[in-house]
């Protein structure tokens, strides 16, 4: 457990509950970008009093420039800024030891999730191989194929049941409880920094499996809008299934994450972000 990974998300972190939260330029925003860097320095620490001696950061949240390096401890670097073709994977290799997903969410549909997507807003649902999923599902699957392990994954309690359905042993850490996409009841931080030492402290004792999903592999998607679909079509490989949703395979793993990467770049106009 010396070289950790850590992919840093802002939707599924204490406190944050608003799209307000997460938008760059907000007056609320701010605030919820220390929570961010909070929540994640007290990660840090606790993995280093477990034997974590290189921390890589991954900075996973909109434009990627959420945090920023001076406010990080030492022995980490920091993965900031896009384009990053494997976005919220970017960095990802086999030399880790383990990763760690904090500030993350629940997928795209669910209604009593804080801030609910997948990816982007575009989507409003989507399968791999007939499991719906969301970003902690697709990212574990992503670090499966490395045969990196996932060691724990923050956020709300919805997320911590899509994390419980991947039955790997990847702790989850709940920070707060899903009340709306829109609004949550958030535990104090001491209690959080509590809840994060104890997980992490658990972890040397279990036993934690990389999340492996059988080749090959076939996302649907279904978008928000018809002439979506139309935009998304341009990828050399989909298919339409029906009037705002599309298909595609592929035996690769990482051309399949990119497929989708796409797809929901494309849909969602994001991609000049
Ligand atoms: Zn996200």
């Amino acid at each position: 457990m010396e070289k950790i990974y850590i992919s840093c998300d802002m939707e599924g972190i204490n406190g944050v509950s608003s799209d307000r939260h997460r938008e760059l330029g907000d007056v609320f925003y701010e605030w919820a970008r220390r929570r961010m860097t909070s929540e994640l320095v007290t990660v840090i620490n606790a993995f280093k009093e477990q034997g974590g001696v290189e921390f890589v950061i991954n900075d996973s949240h909109d434009y990627m420039i959420n945090l920023r390096i001076d406010e990080m401890p030492e022995n980490v670097s920091l993965i900031s800024g896009s384009h990053k073709t494997d976005s919220m994977m970017q960095g990802l290799t086999s030399e880790f030891d383990g990763a760690v997903f904090i500030g993350y969410h629940g997928k795209c549909g669910l209604h009593d999730a804080v801030l609910s997507h997948t990816y982007s807003d575009s989507i409003a649902h989507a399968e791999l191989n007939g499991i719906w999923f969301g970003e902690a599902t697709l990212n574990a699957a992503y670090c499966g194929v490395k045969g990196v392990p996932v060691l724990l994954i923050s956020g709300d309690d919805k997320l911590a049941q899509e994390v419980q359905d991947m039955q790997t042993g990847t702790r989850s850490v709940i920070v707060k409880y899903g009340i709306s996409r829109s609004a949550g009841r958030m535990l104090h931080p001491k209690q959080v920094g509590e809840n994060y030492r104890k997980a992490i402290n658990e972890i040397p004792n279990t036993t934690i499996k990389p999340f492996v999903m059988d080749s090959p592999y076939t996302l649907d998607i279904t978008l928000r809008e018809t002439q979506m679909v139309d935009i998304a079509l341009r990828i050399p490989g989909t298919i339409r299934t029906g009037d705002a949703s599309l298909r595609f395979t592929h035996e690769d793993f990482i051309t399949t994450f990119r497929a989708f990467i796409a797809i929901q770049a494309l849909s969602s106009g994001s991609y000049l972000k």
